[in-house]
């Protein structure tokens, strides 16, 4: 870091700026977590430097022997990890991830079924602002009014109706577990494949805090950067039948040159996903997720769905009469970064919505537990309540932001990195 602080001031401050943005607030962005110094150190290491276009064994460059190792490490990691047949460690991002999947499995034109956006799908689930929707042709299926669970009745009329090459389940605002089984046996009446996009939950896949889709679905893409607390980045497991087309599509298909320091953090982070503290990690997360729901509940917060099995939950504040993007902008205010989110059926547009999601993977990573998930309940209880405008609310963001900073103080994030 000193070499950064020599030769780049503006930059160098932006590190230690959003340092202290981290360390001293708190983080419930659902797709957020701490890296360990572990993993940020193979980021940040000399392995950004290699060209390795291609797979381990059979690059179109010279000099992979050491990167080779890496993806080796990464590929053999994933495998276990997963009980996977195959695993490609390279796709630059989640949402790359399934762009190769689909490249992988369909032509441009055929019908995708997948999770309608409003629903808790995402952007490459077939909106028409994204690739997915604009080469696809996509179907979407909604949750319930009365349970906001999937609709599998739903799914499989759709499915019947519109025949679908590829049928995508796996959320980005879902706090409940899929069935799987069920989603499998509907895309084998129709033959469709079936590809779970676990960018949220595979961390606590990982942490066996969560079913696996891996035996049910013939591909699942995943980010690295979420509950399973690697770099930001993608990774797909298949069955051994779809190796080869995954990876081609992959590399040379929707990708160059790998981001080799990025493998080598995945690596890491799936070494470190395997230990036992993982797993009590991943129980604590939804341990705290539930917590987290339940102390918003009693706030006059309704859980949607009811509550949550997962590390995130969806709240709808109507009751509340502030909208989700008030509520997120208050509690920034306070130091505590939420993001608004659409609860199925929103009457309100998405820039406003009806809803904030709140996530449990990073103040965990922290060591805070169920009796910490209840004050910090409070606290966006308080700050949402809390009107910037008038004076006393103004008062009422400062007092709670003194209670978030000292908070974080209690339990700090990366207090062993000397930067
Ligand atoms: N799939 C789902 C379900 C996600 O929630 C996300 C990101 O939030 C992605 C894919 C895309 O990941 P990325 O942001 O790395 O492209």
């Amino acid at each position: 870091f000193g070499a950064l602080e020599r030769e780049d001031p503006e930059i160098a401050e932006v590190v230690l700026g959003e340092l202290d943005r981290q360390r001293g607030g708190l983080q419930l962005i659902a797709s957020e977590n701490f890296t360990s110094p572990a993993v940020l150190a193979a980021l940040g290491s000399t392995l950004t430097n290699k060209y390795a276009e291609g797979y381990p064994g059979r690059r179109y460059y010279g000099g992979c022997a050491e990167v080779d190792r890496a993806e080796e490490l990464a590929i053999d990691r994933a495998k276990e990890l997963f009980g996977a047949d195959h695993a490609n460690v390279q796709p630059h991002s989640g949402s790359a991830a399934n762009m190769a999947a689909y490249a992988a499995l369909i032509q441009p034109g055929d019908t995708v079924l997948a999770m309608d956006l409003p629903h808790g799908g995402h952007l490459t689930h077939g909106s028409r602002v994204n690739f997915s929707g604009k080469w696809f042709h996509p179907v979407g299926y909604t949750v319930r009014r009365d349970t906001e669970l999937i609709d599998y009745d739903e799914v499989r009329d759709l499915a019947l109706a519109h025949r679908p090459k590829l049928i995508v389940c796996g959320a980005t605002a879902y706090p409940r577990l899929i069935d799987f089984k069920v989603f499998r046996d509907i895309a084998d009446e129709v033959g469709a494949y079936l590809m779970v996009d676990a960018a949220h939950f595979i961390g606590l896949v990982a942490g066996r805090a969560a079913p696996s889709p891996v035996a049910h679905a013939d591909v699942v893409c995943c980010t690295t950067h979420k509950v399973l607390r690697g770099p930001r980045g993608g990774m797909i497991l298949c069955r051994e039948e779809l190796a080869a087309r995954i990876d081609k599509a992959v590399f040379p298909f929707t990708q160059g040159g790998p981001m080799m320091h990025t493998i080598a953090a995945k690596a890491v982070a799936l070494r470190e996903a395997a230990l036992p503290d993982f797993q009590s990690y991943a129980h604590q997360v939804v341990k705290n997720s539930q917590a987290l729901a339940a102390g918003l509940a009693s706030e006059g917060m309704r859980p949607v769905s009811g509550g949550t099995d997962t590390h995130l939950a969806l709240l709808d504040l109507r009751d509340t009469g502030v909208s989700g993007r008030d509520a997120e902008a208050r509690c920034e205010r306070a130091h505590i970064n939420l993001n608004k989110n659409a609860i199925p059926y929103d009457p309100e547009k998405p820039m406003t919505a009806s809803g904030i999601r709140v996530g449990s993977p990073a103040v965990t990573t922290q060591g805070m537990r169920e009796g910490e998930m209840r004050q910090i309940a409070g606290l966006i209880a308080a700050a949402t309540r809390a009107d910037p405008a008038s004076v006393t609310g103004a008062a009422a963001l400062r007092d709670v932001a003194d209670e978030v900073s000292a908070l974080a103080r209690r339990f700090p994030a990366y207090a062993q990195v000397g930067v």
